[in-house]
């Protein structure tokens, strides 16, 4: 038992619009079936844990120094990943790697947002991106998807050219309905966003693709885009498909200038020389980290036709979790199948449920879990 902390005699100069605010972040529960964060369910295996662990201990040897600021073989790396994986051709200059899709997310909003300035969305859209918006001290506006949650690329060009964003947000996949943006949608706000920023520049088009791997055949990633457009950029992971969650690697590609203006507003030595060596030692593994993203893939559908059997509503998904519903509890269900072990997400509309797949084990756990709820 530690001793009981004085009582505070200060006030501190909290801003006030973080007052009230608490510490995001899904709860990390200790349960068997952990399908609530979107992670790869398979740890790597012993070959990739080999390979890192080699590449930790020979970055270890030179941590009395400062890491390479630029880190332009991790970005080479990265650049040919790109190349095999959606065949866009990429400088090293053109990829730009933080601590997470969540920190060069934080990068983009602090280079491009700010006071006076604003970013934009489409409802429902990722829960974090109005956390960067806060913290940067950029307004946040969101339109809304439609009921089958695409865009309709006119309603969005009309708010685009209204709002003047600074940044227009879209994950593509979309977290949390798993919809993929089709070029009808992106090509008009690609065009309108040329002029529509600030003072009559661009607006930054942001596609998160952080589960574009999983993509269905015949989905296009925006990749293809970005010779055409230097206000595109185009962020990834090593989150998801490359089951690095816990390596905290996510990466954009964009135009030269675009990705120069981030380089001023990171931190010094922002990504450690151990970050570096272990993204580059997954990286060479990639063969085998992309076998498995098929067999997830196949599961994701297996999921989703198994849940339409059941009776229930779900959105077509290109990610590697599936929203469900509707409920009119979704809270009961979502506590049913905790009380079973089994952890999944309470996000999106009121009524819809998010599940991550898992591995087929954990599945047919899932499975039988939600039959005997939805029966009780
Ligand atoms: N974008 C989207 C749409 C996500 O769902 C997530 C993770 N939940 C991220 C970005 C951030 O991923 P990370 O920081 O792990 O790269």
């Amino acid at each position: 038992t530690s001793p009981a902390l004085p009582e505070p005699d200060v006030r501190l100069p909290v801003r006030p619009e973080l007052a009230d605010e608490q510490p995001y972040g899904a709860p990390q529960l200790d349960v068997p079936v952990l399908l609530n964060v979107n992670e790869n369910p398979y740890p790597p295996s012993p070959a990739v844990i080999d390979s890192i662990a080699r590449a930790a201990a020979e970055a270890a040897s030179g941590l009395n120094r400062y890491p390479d600021r630029e880190f332009l073989d991790l970005r080479a790396d990265l650049a040919d990943y790109l190349l095999e994986e959606s065949g866009a051709h990429l400088a090293p200059e053109q990829v730009w790697v933080a601590n997470g899709s969540n920190e060069v997310m934080l990068h983009l909003l602090q280079a491009f947002g700010g006071p006076g300035r604003t970013a934009l969305s489409f409802a429902p859209t990722y829960s974090m991106y109005p956390e960067y918006a806060r913290d940067t001290h950029t307004a946040w506006v969101t339109g809304n998807r439609e009921q089958d949650f695409t865009i309709d690329p006119e309603r969005a060009v009309s708010l685009i050219q209204e709002v003047r964003p600074a940044v227009v947000l879209l994950p593509s996949p979309n977290n949390p309905t798993g919809t993929a943006l089709r070029p009808e949608e992106l090509n008009p706000i690609l065009a309108a966003a040329r002029t529509s920023g600030p003072d009559g520049a661009a607006s930054v088009v942001v596609v998160d693709e952080a589960y574009a791997e999983f993509r269905r055949t015949g989905t296009r990633s925006a990749l293809d885009l970005l010779a055409d457009n230097p206000h595109l950029a185009v962020t990834r992971t090593l989150s998801k498909a490359f089951g690095m969650a816990g390596a905290r690697v996510g990466y954009l590609a964009a135009s030269t200038d675009l990705v120069d203006r981030l380089r001023v507003v990171r931190l010094p030595y922002h990504l450690s020389a151990v970050t570096q060596a272990v993204a580059r030692a997954a990286l060479t593994h990639r063969a085998e980290l992309m076998a498995q993203i098929a067999s997830l893939r196949t599961e994701r559908d297996a999921l989703a036709t198994w849940l339409t059997e059941q009776g229930l509503q779900v959105v077509t998904s290109d990610a590697n979790f599936v929203l469900f519903g509707r409920f009119e509890d979704r809270n009961a269900i979502w506590q049913g199948l905790l009380d079973r072990g089994v952890l999944i997400r309470q996000t999106g509309p009121e009524g819809w449920l998010r599940v991550s797949v898992g591995t087929p084990q954990e599945m047919a756990r899932f499975r039988t879990a939600l039959g005997e709820v939805r029966q009780a």
